[in-house]
């Protein structure tokens, strides 16, 4: 079904008039509106900083019925981590079981094989932002859909202008189809493409490894592309014991 411009419009200006009481409360009594086309990421509204911005965002996530996933979620999934500027924002297809529940994503399996991929690289979770394309578990894990990607991604693409990564990368082709719309995970993955002037690294789903482990190998050399774009040199293998 088309979305109606009217109802749009109409959310749109609900959703304004939500923000600007949410600043009025938080002490804003002035903002500042630009002129023209922008190439720059919106610059933040004055009195405001990325956390607000980034728990603005969540509120009305929390409370979005767009989409019939509202009405199977046990929690919203907005993403959490570090909102400022960090080196790299982590990018899946949308929550599980264990992240409606928790409403944290990326906490299941495929999130403790994540966690190992993120400190493999010297990082902790907290360092990075981890998000997803859909903000609400789709029933038995099914990708999300068309629609439900083309209803949802507005909500990352604020989180990415607010959090402006030096780095994308894409977990597999949910997350490569939103962003970048390509389809071909597995010849897109390890070759650097741009999206909204931050560099973007395709690679494989945790998901995916957790089934064919023997391509870790493959994502391994994608993150050390990642990291030798940030100019850092992932931490020696701690040896067991
Ligand atoms: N898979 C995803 O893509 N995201 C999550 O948060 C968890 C599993």
């Amino acid at each position: 079904m088309c979305p109606d411009p009217r109802q749009e419009f109409k959310d749109l200006l609900g959703q304004t008039a939500e923000y600007l009481s949410w600043l009025k409360e938080d002490g804003v009594s002035q903002i500042e509106v630009g002129r023209g086309a922008r190439t720059a990421p919106p610059p933040l509204l004055k009195g405001t900083t990325a956390d607000m911005e980034l728990v603005r965002i969540a509120k009305v996530i929390s409370g979005c019925k767009k989409c019939p996933l509202h009405k199977t979620r046990t929690n919203t999934v907005p993403g959490q981590g570090d909102g400022k500027r960090p080196d790299i924002m982590f990018i899946g297809e949308a929550p599980g079981a264990d992240e409606d529940e928790q409403g944290l994503a990326f906490v299941g399996r495929a999130g403790q094989l994540l966690t190992k991929m993120i400190e493999a690289m010297g990082f902790s979770r907290d360092e990075v932002f981890i998000a997803n394309i859909a903000k609400c578990r789709p029933p038995d894990n099914r990708p999300p859909t068309p629609e439900e990607m083309e209803t949802c991604i507005p909500f990352l693409k604020q989180q990415i202008a607010v959090i402006q990564p030096k780095v994308i990368v894409a977990l597999g082709a949910t997350a490569v189809q939103g962003l970048i719309n390509q389809t071909g995970i597995s010849k897109l993955r390890g070759n650097w493409v741009e999206y909204e002037g931050i560099a973007l690294m395709p690679t494989f789903h945790p998901a995916y490894l957790l089934r064919n482990p023997p391509a870790k190998k493959e994502v391994w050399a994608d993150l050390q592309a990642v990291l030798k774009r940030l100019g850092r040199t992932p931490p020696p293998v701690k040896k067991p014991g």
